[in-house]
């Protein structure tokens, strides 16, 4: 038996060839320099911060570029799969804005580099597989687990690497030895589970100093020098499925995936992507390794974010505290280039997408992540995003997350008032954060949340219930602002209280307190704090009715 022979074996239903499958899917007719990129999620039903990370990277690599950004369903390990996932990777990047071109969509898959899921391209797979066998690239191999365990003792006895590569597994070298070319062409027949492991060229257990290293141009962290694989991988498991690293260089290769953005903890697979890409005769992707995320600890130390410690990192929880996507894609571009910050300075208002994204002013060695800075970039970016717009993003969240929230949405009008209070501002108020902080903020202007959360001022404590008949007594709803407060100093100064806070500094044993005790009172009384947006501008919103109604039910 010979390897071609072995691989007919092996594989006698395959009949497509590499070059079928090159023909099929030929290069992209795209413009010079466009680049196409991919998200490869698994599907196990979480999806992450760290998803949403790297999405963002492909998506402004292709779409700066004229290029394509496909989505690949990556469910090669079964025993992670959960129901919906898919619809639900798709539903959420989606939310933040990730719109792909091409690939899994939740009404199948759009373009002509399909199919788009792994589980589905079983075929492609074997077809490579056993070109790779028939070339004496691969071997099928038996060892049992028990072989491998104890195969890694002896390794560890004799302080070598452990891991199948030459020497270890017989099976590696059947051609030279006839016995166990019979045994395996036997086991095959009878259909014995094995697996087909690559036969890597590479030199096994070299000090370091003899290493043989490629160099690969990582496009965040610049020139890597690559040692050379030497263990014998899995490319096809016993189920016949393949390994994340075939799959890899197989669907890149033939979705013509230009930049292969992915994380970090991809770094020490290299050298098996490097020479996988060489066994099958192709060039390698550009790869573009992204900085995990990172976030201050309980102890001030720098730490990686965890599924099980930090909420923060599922992408559910931006969406159920109602953070709008703009904020999100915002925060996240201050994170992934160090000089998004400083040109968003210099052009508050123009588009996200003007700013040319660079994978070079990426950071390689850990992205901050840290949730106050993400509110005061939420902040700032729902200044520029209009009041009815919110409204809307306001109500779509509650329907989803907050359904007890309904009466602020009775009246949408209004609520773009409410929402719109000090942001025309010279200097605006920039009060609103996410969903759910507005819902608390807003709260005073609904009965149904209205409570009075602060103590009265020491000051004016006793003279609450006059103050109070007094404004009551004398409010008039048409008063403009300067009016309206003209008659609170008014009565300020009538029941023994200063103009002016600096009159009452001055002297303070001439007065009870100042016109802001007084104003205080009355702020508490419609407001139920002592700090809010300007009590005037709140009470042409509430209506005359609601006004007098506050103040009577504090009365
Ligand atoms: N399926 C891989 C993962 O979920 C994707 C890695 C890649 O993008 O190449 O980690």
């Amino acid at each position: 038996m010979n390897n071609i022979e072995l691989s007919n074996l092996i594989y006698p239903d395959i009949e497509k060839t590499a070059s079928d499958y090159e023909a099929m899917y030929p290069a992209r007719n795209l413009p010079e320099g466009a680049r196409v990129t991919r998200l490869g999620p698994s599907p196990t039903g979480f999806i992450h911060l760290g998803n949403l990370y790297g999405a963002f990277v492909d998506e402004r690599l292709a779409h700066q570029s004229g290029g394509t950004f496909y989505l690949r369903i990556e469910d090669t390990d079964d025993k992670r799969f959960v129901e919906n996932a898919v619809e639900t990777i798709i539903s959420s990047l989606e939310f933040f804005g990730i719109n792909f071109d091409e690939g899994v969509t939740a009404d199948g898959d759009i373009g002509s580099y399909g199919d788009y899921t792994q589980s589905h391209r079983g075929e492609i797979y074997r077809t490579f597989a056993k070109k790779l066998l028939a070339e004496g690239w691969a071997y099928p191999c038996f060892l049992t687990e028990e072989e491998i365990s104890k195969i890694r003792e002896e390794q560890e006895a004799l302080k070598l690497a452990p891991g199948i590569y030459a020497g270890w597994s017989k099976y590696r070298d059947w051609d030279k030895d006839p016995e166990v070319a019979s045994e395996v062409e036997e086991r095959i027949k009878a259909g014995d589970s094995f697996v087909i492991r690559l036969k890597s060229q590479g030199t096994p257990n070299l000090p370091a100093e003899e290493l043989k290293r490629t160099t690969v141009v990582d496009a965040v962290r610049g020139k890597l020098e690559v040692p050379e694989n030497f263990q014998d991988i899995v490319i096809i498991k016993t189920t016949g499925i393949p390994t994340y690293h075939f799959a890899h260089a197989i669907d890149d290769h033939l979705m013509r995936t230009t930049h292969v953005v992915r994380g970090e903890e991809w770094l020490p697979s290299l050298p098996i992507h490097v020479e996988l890409f060489k066994a099958l005769g192709w060039e390698t992707p550009i790869y573009c390794h992204t900085a995990q995320l990172m976030k201050i600890g309980e102890d001030g130390n720098k730490r990686k974010l965890s599924k099980r410690k930090d909420p923060e990192l599922s992408l559910d929880y931006y969406r159920s505290q109602g953070y709008h996507p703009a904020c999100v894609r915002e925060y996240l571009l201050t994170i992934l280039n160090s000089n998004f910050e400083e040109w968003r300075a210099e052009n508050p208002e123009a588009d996200i997408d003007e700013f040319e994204f660079t994978t070079e002013k990426m950071s390689s060695s850990g992205a901050l992540f840290d949730l106050n800075k993400l509110n005061d970039v939420s902040k700032n970016t729902l200044l520029h995003i209009p009041a009815a717009d919110i409204a809307c993003f306001l109500k779509s969240w509650s329907e989803e997350f907050a359904p007890e929230y309904e009466y602020v949405f009775r009246d949408m009008e209004k609520l773009e008032k409410i929402l719109d209070i000090g942001r025309h501002d010279a200097r605006p108020r920039a009060d609103l954060v996410y969903a759910r902080q507005i819902m608390e903020f807003i709260g005073y202007f609904f009965d149904e949340a209205f409570e009075v959360k602060d103590e009265l001022p020491a000051e004016a404590a006793a003279d609450a219930h006059e103050i109070l008949k007094r404004y009551l007594e004398s409010y008039d709803h048409s008063d403009d602002n300067e009016v309206w407060f003209g008659k609170i100093r008014e009565m300020a100064v009538d029941m023994g209280y200063a103009a002016k806070p600096k009159d009452y500094k001055k002297n303070p044993d001439d007065y009870k307190g100042h016109v802001g005790h007084v104003s205080t009172v009355i702020r508490l009384a419609i407001v139920g704090r002592a700090q809010s947006p300007d009590v005037w501008t709140i009470q042409q919103i509430m209506g005359e009715d609601a006004v007098r109604s506050r103040i009577e039910r504090s009365l």
